[in-house]
């Protein structure tokens, strides 16, 4: 039986999805300055100044790139790659109006931000949420070429979005969206120039209605314009395993990591933010290895049961009802009771931002595995850090998405299908080879694993530059 949290509580519901004022618990609380948060001075970077970044260092982009310009102040990465690297080649807005059931028009904004293609094609998902910003898809794009270096994918990366809450449109509304999005930005993809795919909001029906969209208006023909998108359904040009891919690649990281951290992962207790595809399938895969999870919060709520929560039976309530509140086999929790769990791992897999130093000082665990992508802001970390809470970064950690949509294209392109052992197999190879990549540079640097990550990355980059140079 779940034993009783301290308050029977109504959790304070996260909002749901508040980027620029993320903490879920106190989000009408005027923030802390960053830098007095952590007792340290946010560390600055005459780039930010060269290039324009806001001041502002709670700012998301800023600190995305910050990590980056650490890594690459140990290898001395020359200056003309660093200014390459901290902006985006090109940020494409557009505006678009559909038809909604009502017969009356609305106007939705999207948006596509290709941020470097040096590697080969930009790629990245496309996130569909009411409150996606400019500087959020910067920022994820930012994110994906460096993944996709780490990782060893032949991709640049790439991130789009359409500002819209899929949940509070019919299934007729949201296909016209997704087809007309598709549309306004047809000319600016391609199955060998930018393949976007799935993220927070946006599903495999999505795919598949912009892979048709696609074809249809790129008159491509032939046997592979779907090659244009990853995450599709297996019956239309999908990879099997694609779905689970990034919980798998964040439970393969945490299975190469966890024995030098001097964790077991039998019998290893763990909680997770976010129970959508990544946070839901690292919890099941990982309870396949044994652990159990005793924590889960969302943005309906929160629930802890000591004993364990099956995993499965959780995705199963979230399917049906939309989130981790009410399920049976647990108590309702406070998000500061969420936190505040003792588990021996700890997978944020929600939205960024929301590992702030209120929530660090919270934790209680051993390891932070980086399921969502920029989760842990720079002042947060420094409390774990001082804590001795080991961060797997999302650079790394949840890597194994973008890879599968990887081996997706190669299936598309070559008209094979591979089967699920092949592509976990493969998956697991790229994901240990970055894993020690990873581990080898933070040996050479002495340096979190967060900046050995970006240095084993930027290396694959500096390598690529070195040979291509820079035109004219
Ligand atoms: P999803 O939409 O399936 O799930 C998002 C989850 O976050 C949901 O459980 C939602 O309830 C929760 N959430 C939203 N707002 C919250 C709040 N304020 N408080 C608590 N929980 C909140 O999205 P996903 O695809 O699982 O993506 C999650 C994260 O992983 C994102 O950062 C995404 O960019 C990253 N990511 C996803 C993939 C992928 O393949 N889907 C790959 C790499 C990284």
């Amino acid at each position: 039986m779940a034993s009783a949290p301290k308050k029977q509580a109504p959790t304070p519901a996260p909002k749901p999805v508040a980027k620029t004022a993320p903490v879920p618990a106190k989000a009408n609380k005027p923030a802390k300055p960053a830098a007095k948060a952590a007792g340290k001075p946010e560390a600055d970077h005459p780039i930010y100044d060269e290039l324009g970044f806001s001041k502002d260092p709670n700012n998301l982009y800023r600190q995305t790139v910050g990590s980056m310009l650490e890594a690459a102040e140990l290898m001395n990465l020359p200056h003309h790659l660093k200014i390459i690297l901290a902006q985006p080649k090109n940020e494409i807005m557009v505006h678009f109006p559909v038809r909604m059931d009502d017969g009356q028009f609305r106007l939705f904004k999207g948006y596509r931000v290709q941020h470097n293609n040096a590697l080969g094609p930009y790629k990245g998902g496309l996130r569909f949420h009411h409150d996606v910003h400019l500087d959020d898809v910067k920022s994820l794009a930012f994110l994906m070429t460096m993944k996709c270096s780490l990782v060893g994918v032949p991709y640049g990366g790439g991130k789009g979005g359409i500002k819209v809450d899929p949940y509070k449109h019919s299934k007729a509304e949201m296909e016209r969206i997704v087809r007309r999005f598709t549309a306004a930005i047809a000319h600016q993809i391609g199955p060998d120039y930018d393949i976007p795919a799935p993220d927070v909001g946006s599903n495999a029906q999505h795919m598949a209605w912009i892979a048709d969209t696609y074809s249809f208006l790129s008159e491509v023909g032939g046997l592979q314009p779907e090659a244009v998108i990853t995450g599709k359904p297996v019956e239309y040009g999908g990879s099997l395993g694609r779905e689970k891919a990034t919980g798998q690649g964040v439970v393969d990281t945490l299975m190469v990591m966890l024995p030098e951290i001097g964790i077991e992962a039998k019998n290893a207790k763990f909680s997770v933010l976010g129970f959508g595809n990544v946070g839901s399938w690292t919890a099941r895969i990982l309870q396949k290895k044994g652990s159990k999870l005793i924590a889960a919060m969302d943005h309906t709520g929160a629930v802890i049961n000591d004993q364990g929560i099956d995993a499965e039976a959780l995705a199963m309530h979230v399917q049906k009802t939309g989130g981790v509140r009410g399920f049976k086999n647990a108590d309702a929790a406070s998000s500061e009771d969420f936190y505040r769990t003792k588990v021996d791992i700890f997978v944020p897999a929600a939205l960024e931002q929301m590992i702030q130093p209120e929530q660090a000082r919270l934790l209680n665990c051993k390891v932070v595995a980086e399921g969502a992508n920029a989760p842990t802001t720079p002042p947060g970390e420094r409390v774990l850090e001082e804590k001795g809470i080991e961060v797997l970064p999302a650079i790394l950690c949840n890597a194994g998405g973008v890879t599968v949509s990887y081996f997706e294209w190669v299936q598309n392109k070559t008209c094979e299908q591979w089967d699920l052992a092949t592509v976990d197999e493969k998956l697991n190879k790229h994901m240990v080879h970055a894993a020690e990549k990873t581990r080898e540079a933070r040996r050479k640097y002495k340096c979190s694993l967060r900046s050995a990550a970006y240095v084993a990355a930027l290396e694959r980059l500096r390598a690529a530059y070195e040979v291509r140079g820079i035109f004219p």
